[in-house]
């Protein structure tokens, strides 16, 4: 059996029950107490939900009421951030600006507090000791310079395992953070996964001194598999997941040892999966939308917010022996799917699985029509890449299903791009 997941002992001591008499029933006891607080104070605080709730019981009796609760989605957070908020403007610590996904233009704002903030630092916390050890030296590659954001949260959580973080930002030169990482001596990493990879797979890396970790921490909506093998077998290390996007307040879940799936922070928030077209709860097992409510937060929460991420609960238990739930690894978002309308879609993980395992990719870009597929990959130099990156691709069930035309673009003079990517329609 793996080492239990010290999220385990995390969520007991939070909802304050012995963690050896941690069950599903005191876990649920307690989320739907939280659950009520949270209702409770958007009514009061809140225009937005003093609105969308009006009506409904003032107190639920058991979490199946859930189900009662209207959605949260994006365009909610978009176009009215300000009445979401439970807190004066006074009271908030950070606000995060993320980049526009949507038609109308507006950029996505999150509101935390300090005490919001802190619930992610202590997540960080619990979940980097899946890992790490007093002592260990661990670089970051995660944005770090403004007070609050991610980097700096997990350097202030490292400094509670009393390990060293070392903060140094996305990779920029891959040769550069190499150096970095033989000079710090550096025992662990958190990172993208592409930018990681490019410090396993350029040209230039390979004639260095090969660094000998313990943990490489891989953050992201999608780790592509063949990228946590490439890393692993150039480091000699274990590759973990974290899940999370910044409306959980950066942090999700994380993979135990037995590395099956993500252990989610059920004392901070409530996770359902539902039928993304009728919004009916799915039971374990079954594929649909993750939807999220925050039971902790004070600054913003959010009640039943849409993730658009599909994935499922696994069935069964863990291997490290927690009754703690797991979520199977996110694949795709319900609208990162082309065509939508067909059961053989394509997507971006399909790509990922198809493209990483080719030794010389280090990152693509792909958009796709209703008769061809156009890729552009990144890679060093094309000896040979073309004609296997057009064979992996036109093996695809949904290529071939949908009969498109693929085409393939190998772009070598700007390599190791950052960020979040996506499929594209055109
Ligand atoms: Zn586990």
């Amino acid at each position: 059996m793996s080492e239990l997941t010290p999220l385990h002992s995390w969520i007991a001591q939070k909802i304050g029950c012995p963690p050896g008499a941690l069950t599903r029933a005191a876990i649920e006891a307690y989320q739907l107490d939280k659950l009520n607080e949270t209702l409770d104070l958007c009514r009061a605080k809140s225009p937005f939900y003093r609105q969308k709730l009006a009506g409904l019981p003032a107190t639920l009796t058991s979490l199946a009421d859930l189900q009662a609760l209207p959605f949260t989605t994006a365009d909610d957070v978009r176009e009215r951030p300000l009445s979401l908020l439970c807190v004066s403007q006074s009271d908030i610590a950070r606000v995060v600006t993320l980049d526009t996904s949507g038609t109308s233009g507006t950029p996505k704002r999150l509101y935390f507090t300090a005490a919001d903030q802190e619930l992610t630092r202590d997540f960080f916390h619990a979940g980097m000791s899946t890992f790490t050890e007093p002592g260990d030296r661990v670089l970051i590659l995660l944005p770090c310079e403004r007070p609050g954001s991610v980097g700096d949260l997990l350097d202030q959580a490292l400094a509670r395992l009393r390990a060293a973080g070392i903060r140094h930002g996305l990779v920029t030169d891959a040769a550069q953070t190499l150096s970095v990482m033989d000079k710090e001596k550096v025992t662990g990493v958190v990172g993208v996964p592409v930018q990681v990879l490019a410090l396993v797979r350029t040209a230039v890396v390979q004639q260095m001194p090969r660094p000998h970790l313990k943990s490489v921490l891989l953050t992201t909506d999608h780790v592509p598999d063949a990228i946590v093998q490439a890393v692993e077998e150039a480091w000699g290390c274990t590759v973990y997941n974290h899940y999370g996007m910044t409306e959980m307040g950066l942090g999700g879940g994380v993979e135990c040892a037995a590395r099956q799936g993500y252990h989610l922070r059920e004392a901070d928030m409530l996770f359902e999966i539902v039928n993304p077209e009728t919004g009916k709860a799915l039971p374990d097992g079954e594929y649909g939308e993750l939807v999220f409510t925050t039971l902790t937060r004070q600054g913003m929460p959010l009640i039943r917010y849409r993730t658009g991420d599909v994935s499922r609960f696994l069935p069964g238990e863990c291997g490290c022996g927690t009754v703690l739930r797991r979520l199977e690894k996110v694949r795709f978002r319900w609208n990162g799917r082309f065509p939508h309308t067909s059961p053989n879609f394509l997507t971006m993980a399909d790509l990922d699985d198809a493209l990483f395992p080719i030794e010389g990719v280090l990152n693509f870009a792909a958009t796709v029509s209703e008769t061809e597929l156009r890729v552009t990959v990144q890679a060093e130099k094309n000896e040979g890449l073309e004609t296997a990156v057009l064979q992996a691709l036109s093996t695809l069930p949904a290529v071939q299903a949908a009969g498109l035309a693929v085409s393939v673009h190998i772009q070598s003079d700007k390599v190791g791009l950052p960020g979040k990517r996506k499929l594209t329609n055109y």
